[in-house]
């Protein structure tokens, strides 16, 4: 039987320093993560916006993996953006078709909200809900089911059979801390426990899948201009994962006059105040936290890809 084949990418945005941190020490430390017999690649996402501390250089590249993007850059990769040829890149070595395919990819993120350590899948693709459903019952991590959402497109993740990410935070970009290298590393171990598991047939999964799932993502109040006219409210700041209620704060104006939340009663807030979605107009995403009773067909979808011979 052949190893899982596990693409590990750090970086994907430029001013997310922890997990490159992490997978460069790895690369000289090896005792540092067990791979626990996966064949891992890893690579830093974006490279040219690393070296230059920005989240990206032309466009986000982890909404740069749509089909017909992709489609449309490698038809005229002359006209396109820097990120649209990175994507390509990463395919052409590591994609399904690649030269050095990967069957399952981690995606290594960070976060400024005070969102703690989170999964996040993006539609719901059954490997990645049994995936996800090993590593939730494992680290007690929330799971963020990102989908519907036709403003956010092209997560890298989608284009590999099976993927995850890992955001973990709260840390600023830029900044590289201890803990959340620590975390990040935590995470990541678990999820090579989960595919080795799988592989071994000695998975024991839990009995549901408990998971946020994307609602809207909301914007910060503007005047006609286009300009912000409130902030996040002092009593929603830093309050990501606990239920609103009809009539709860979420903005406040210079003067102090304050938004409520207009809305049925327990849609969950995530992302408060993310830095990076600022430019994406969402001051916050609201979620409904459902627990899915664990699919036959999600274990069977993940064991199917990774015990290929
Ligand atoms: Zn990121």
């Amino acid at each position: 039987m052949a190893s899982p084949r596990v693409l590990v990418v750090a970086g994907t945005h430029g001013n997310e320093v922890n997990a490159p941190w992490l997978i460069e020490q790895w690369a000289v430390h090896e005792e540092l993560i067990d791979a626990c017999g996966c064949v891992v690649q890893t690579v830093m996402g974006n490279p040219e916006a690393r070296a230059v501390g920005r989240r990206y250089l032309d466009r986000d590249l982890n909404r740069s993996f749509r089909p017909d993007l992709l489609e449309q850059s490698a038809t005229h990769p002359e006209r396109c953006d820097r990120e649209m040829l990175r994507a390509l890149e990463l395919l052409g070595e590591f994609g399904p078709e690649g030269q050095t395919p990967c069957d399952l990819v981690v995606d290594l993120h960070s976060t400024t909200a005070a969102m703690g350590n989170c999964l996040v899948v993006y539609g719901r693709r059954p490997a990645d809900l049994a995936l996800a459903a090993l590593v939730q019952s494992s680290l007690g991590l929330q799971v963020y089911l990102h989908e519907a959402d036709a403003a956010q497109q092209g997560f890298l993740v989608e284009r590999w059979p099976c993927g995850l990410v890992i955001e973990v935070g709260p840390v600023p970009q830029g900044v590289r801390r201890h803990d959340i290298v620590q975390q990040t590393r935590l995470a990541l171990q678990a999820v090579f426990e989960a595919i080795a598991d799988v592989v071994s047939g000695a998975a024991s999964y839990p009995h549901q899948l408990v998971l946020h799932r994307h609602l809207k993502s909301v914007d910060l109040p503007r005047q006609a201009s286009g300009k912000v006219a409130a902030l996040i409210h002092p009593q929603l700041q830093d309050r990501d994962w606990i239920p609103l209620l009809c009539g709860d704060p979420l903005f406040v104006s210079a003067q102090g006059t304050t938004i409520a939340y207009e809305g049925p009663d327990g849609a969950i807030p995530v992302f408060i105040n993310e830095a990076a979605y600022a430019e994406k107009a969402i001051a916050l995403s609201l979620t409904s936290r459902e627990e899915w009773p664990l699919s036959q067909d999600w274990t069977e979808a993940l064991a199917l890809l990774l015990n290929r011979t």
